[in-house]
């Protein structure tokens, strides 16, 4: 029994935040008194970042909502709940009578718990019939999804627990920066860090990047968007130079020629011409992990947003992949890839649903044997629930025109800021007929809403959360919820009801997981046997967990891959390159990442005084020789200017950056929102957009 339920006093729950979910226990009754304690956890081991020690701050928020509200007259005005999913209800009607059910558009959030994931699908699927659902997480890990599934058959972020990295010599992050973004997971990097074997591929010296190289191990400061080539140069010195795991290509993978036919072009002095990184580090990196690996200490590769977040973030991810296969890590005790991820419900929120080509369980939205299964649990018949819809891009870009939906509604997500090329999503929102937001607070999205509910925070509610590593935890209430406020269940089951549906929409959480627990059950992601009161008697269960498994499978691939022929795949993927090229305009590359005290799009973080305090400024990352060449000193005022859009930020030079990329972090709104500039070029598998390289100039503020 891991989780400590029943022992501690207080309510044991998890971080509000991202994906590490840190365990913490909650101590008092009202908001103003609320303290929150960290709990010791695998995953956190007792810690907790700044985010999550003064998260109960976002309980007693001055800018709580309390009341619905409705735009009328052009200003929005406090009304009833009756009134406000009435408006909502008959905007959506009329909207799908006009236009056909399409017309109207759900769009989710990654930081759902599960039973909302599951239900906003099913809210769509059976209440709406809509085929228009997608959700942020398109924007996260979907890259990383779509390689695992691609290779591996099956997409866990980490398909074992997190704390066996813990023991390996041996780590190559690709564009992980957990020192800022979960500070907890570095305590499972020390062993590899104190023995030299923590490699870090950033374009930035980033704080996980300097802890790499404090330690002796590697900083690989590539160019952005050319971590494919990385990728395949390593393979080539891990074949040519000896590092191979032969009798583990033969026996366990499928498709390593075809691979190599590519691989055999990276020569390393082509991989370091083309991503700046030398070749003796090349070698090094090689060399490191296949030491670890042969003396049995442990080597992983494991990636995250910096080389996922890219037009080609899918075949990136599957070099990588390719990487970790070549030197047999994945499948192995003590060994592995696996993916990093960002959002608090990150694993579970892309398993349940939400997604625009998926069914509850993992399952394909196009496979008529899930489709079958599903209708079945819900009560429908499988030939009334729609296709795939639009991914999220596609889906916020057709609003308000001519084929795309003229309502939409927004769950745990704030586009106007966190969607690529804001302006030009910002724009489609306003074109709405509809625009209804479900929000505690009045963010960026929220203000040009025309329908505004006010729900439920993470120390309000009950539910479930899916870490990181699969496995699954109890979210629990400390705090009665607020007069005024309602839940997302009730919201959607006020809908259902208003818009004449004749399938029940259960509004208790735990009744949801039971219905989610069966919709999962034989597909990927199977909870079957993932009981609420296992859960509350302090089991920890990774999925899947079923009543042939009725411990669950902390560790996946031992014995096959969740492939046909029960191989991993090797697919031959080459390099691309970031889809929008530097010129004489726009000189440099933009990339952009988060800071310590922020989170997403900032709509939470920023409504803390002491993290604002200390991170209250947007700000652009720049080396001294390219300030300099555009006018710049250190806290000047500058504009980066895209072919998109312009953000203003505060010049902030650092020795270390590469000469020809600034770094900008993308928490701010208005005119300091980096999202203003970024390209949504999309990955052709994953529909990723490529957030992480487009191409500015510097201009100095008059
Ligand atoms: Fe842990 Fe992430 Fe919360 Fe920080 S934000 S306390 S790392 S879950």
């Amino acid at each position: 029994s891991i989780e400590a339920a029943a022992t501690t006093t207080g309510t044991p729950t998890h971080c509000a935040y991202c994906g590490l979910q840190c365990a913490m226990t909650l101590t008092g009754s009202t908001a103003a008194d609320l303290t929150v304690s960290p709990r010791r956890f695998p995953t956190n081991r007792g810690g907790l970042c700044q985010k999550g020690w003064t998260s109960a701050e976002l309980l007693r928020t001055p800018g709580r909502l309390t009341t619905p509200l409705v735009r009328r007259d052009g200003q929005l005005v406090p009304t009833t709940w009756d009134d406000a999913l009435t408006v909502v209800a008959d905007g959506m009607r009329e909207a799908q009578q006009n236009r056909g059910r399409d017309a109207v558009a759900l769009f989710g959030g990654g930081g759902l718990t599960n039973e909302k994931a599951y239900q906003l699908g099913r809210f769509a699927r059976v209440a709406l019939r809509t085929s228009q659902i997608d959700y942020n997480g398109r924007w996260c890990m979907s890259s990383a999804a779509a390689a695992g599934i691609r290779c591996f058959g099956l997409d866990r972020g980490l398909p074992f627990p997190v704390t066996d990295i813990g023991s390996a010599h041996a780590v190559l992050l690709l564009g992980a920066n957990p020192a800022e973004t979960m500070p907890p997971f570095l305590t499972h990097l020390v062993r590899a860090a104190d023995h030299g074997g923590l490699m870090v591929a950033d374009p930035r010296l980033t704080p996980t990047a300097a802890k790499a190289l404090d330690g002796g191990g590697l900083h690989l400061a590539l160019r952005p968007g050319t971590d494919a080539a990385l990728a395949l140069g390593l393979v080539h010195l891990a074949v040519t130079e000896g590092h191979a795991d032969r009798t583990y290509v033969e026996q366990r993978t499928t498709g390593f020629d075809e691979l190599w036919a590519v691989a055999a072009q990276w020569l390393p002095e082509r991989v370091e011409r083309v991503t700046g990184v030398a070749v003796t580090t090349l070698r090094e990196v090689v060399r490191t992990l296949a030491r670890a690996r042969d003396t049995e200490r442990g080597a992983y590769v494991l990636s995250a947003r910096g080389g996922e977040q890219h037009a080609s973030g899918t075949d990136t991810v599957t070099a990588f992949i390719a990487l970790a296969l070549v030197l047999g890590l994945p499948g192995n005790p003590g060994s592995g890839f696996g993916t990093v991820t960002g959002q608090g419900n990150g694993q579970g929120g892309r398993e349940h649903g939400q997604k625009a080509d998926q069914l509850p369980g993992y399952r394909r939205i196009d496979d008529p044997a899930a489709r079958a299964h599903v209708a079945r649990v819900w009560g429908v018949d499988p030939d009334d629930l729609p296709g795939p819809g639009r991914s999220a891009f596609e889906l916020l870009d057709a609003l308000g025109t001519e084929s795309g939906p003229s309502v939409l509604m927004v769950h745990g997500s704030n586009p106007v800021v966190s969607a690529p090329e804001a302006g030009r999503v910002t724009e489609r929102l306003r074109a709405l007929d509809l625009l209804v937001v479900c929000d505690f607070v009045l963010s960026e999205t929220a203000a040009i809403a025309d329908v505004v509910l006010p729900v439920l925070q993470w120390a309000e509610e009950e539910g479930t959360l899916t870490n990181l590593e699969g496995r699954v935890l109890r979210r629990r209430a400390a705090l009665a919820p607020p007069d005024g406020c309602r839940g997302e269940l009730e919201i959607w089951a006020g809908l259902a009801s208003r818009l004449g549906c004749p399938v029940l929409f259960a509004t208790d959480p735990r009744e949801v997981f039971d219905e989610l627990r069966r919709a999962s059950a034989g597909g990927p992601a199977d909870y079957s046997a993932v009981t609420w009161e296992r859960l509350d008697a302090g089991e920890s269960l990774h999925w899947p967990c079923t009543t042939e498994r009725p411990q669950g499978t902390p560790r996946l691939f031992l014995d096959r891959f969740a492939t046909p022929d029960g191989r991993a795949r090797f697919v031959a993927v080459d390099h691309q390159g970031p889809a929008e090229p530097v010129d004489a305009d726009h000189p440099l590359v933009a990339t952009t990442g988060r800071v310590l005290q922020h989170y997403q799009s900032g709509a939470q973080t920023r409504l803390v005084a002491e993290l604002t305090d200390a991170a209250g400024v947007m700000f652009v990352q720049v080396h001294p020789d390219t300030a300099a060449a555009a006018g710049l000193a250190d806290g000047d005022r500058a504009d980066v200017v895209s072919r998109r859009g312009r953000t203003t930020a505060q010049v902030r030079l650092d020795d270390d950056m590469r000469p020809d990329v600034v770094f900008l972090p993308f928490h701010w709104a208005g005119d300091g929102a980096a999202n203003a500039l970024t390209n949504a070029a999309l990955d052709p598998t994953s529909r990723m957009p490529e957030f992480k390289a487009c191409a500015v100039r510097l201009e100095a503020r008059p």
